[in-house]
C-alpha cells in the first residue's frame, strides 16, 4: 500500500496593534473543523467564558479549548500564581506537541504571556522547534518578539488604521469578547 505523503505544517504569528489576531485564530480554527482537522487552543492570559470558548464548545468533537490564566491583568505585575498557570500551559502544550493528536496548534495571547514575564521566549522558541514536521502552529497576541517573528513562517501584523477603542469604546460582548 502506498504510503500517505506527511504534509508540512508551518508555524504562523499574528501580532499588531489593530484588531483580528483572536478571531483570524479562531476563524483558522473553525476553518480546520470544517475540513476534519483537530485543533487544540491553549489561551495565555484569558480565563473565562469568552463567546469564542462558548461558541468553539459546539466543535469538541475536533476542536479543544484550555485556558492557562487568571484572567486579571490590570496593573502589570504578574503574581506567582500568574506564572505558575502560564508554565502549565507551556507543559501541557509540550506534550500535546509531543502526542501528536492535534493538525492544528493555536496559542492564543502566547506573545503577551511572553511579554508580561510570565513565560520566557526561549519556551515559546522551544515550541516552534519542538512542534512534529506536519502540526501548524498559530501564535497570537500583540508584541511579537524579532525572535519569534524570525522563527516563524507566515506573519501577519494587524495594523490599526482607526480603532474604536481609542474613542472609548469598550470590548463589546460578541464582537469582541
Ligand atoms: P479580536 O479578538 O477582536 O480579534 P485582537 O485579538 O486582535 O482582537 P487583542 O490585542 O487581543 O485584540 O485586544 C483585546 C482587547 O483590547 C480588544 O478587544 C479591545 O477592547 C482592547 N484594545 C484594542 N485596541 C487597544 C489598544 N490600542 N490598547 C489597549 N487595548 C486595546
Ligand atoms: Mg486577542
Amino acid at each position: 500500500m502506498k504510503q500517505k505523503k506527511r504534509k508540512k505544517g508551518y508555524t504562523q504569528v499574528y501580532t499588531g496593534n489593530g484588531k483580528g489576531k483572536t478571531t483570524a485564530a479562531i476563524g483558522l480554527s473553525i476553518r480546520a473543523a470544517g475540513a476534519g482537522l483537530k485543533v487544540f487552543i491553549a489561551q495565555f492570559i484569558k480565563m473565562g467564558d469568552y463567546s469564542e470558548i462558548k461558541a468553539l464548545k459546539r466543535f469538541s468533537d475536533l476542536i479543544t479549548v484550555e485556558q492557562f490564566g487568571l484572567g486579571r491583568f490590570t496593573n502589570g505585575k504578574p503574581t506567582p500564581e500568574d506564572i505558575k498557570a502560564a508554565q502549565q500551559g507551556l507543559e501541557r502544550v509540550k506534550s500535546v506537541l509531543a502526542s501528536n493528536e492535534y493538525n492544528i496548534i493555536v496559542l492564543e495571547e502566547a506573545n503577551v504571556a511572553v511579554n508580561l514575564g510570565l513565560i520566557v521566549v526561549q519556551d515559546l522558541l522551544g515550541l516552534i522547534i519542538q512542534k512534529p514536521y506536519d502540526t501548524e502552529l498559530v501564535i497570537t497576541g500583540r508584541g511579537a518578539s524579532p525572535m519569534v517573528i524570525e522563527k516563524a513562517d507566515l506573519v501577519t501584523e494587524m495594523k490599526p488604521v482607526k480603532h474604536y477603542f481609542q474613542k472609548g469604546v469598550p470590548a463589546r460582548l460578541g464582537i469582541e469578547k
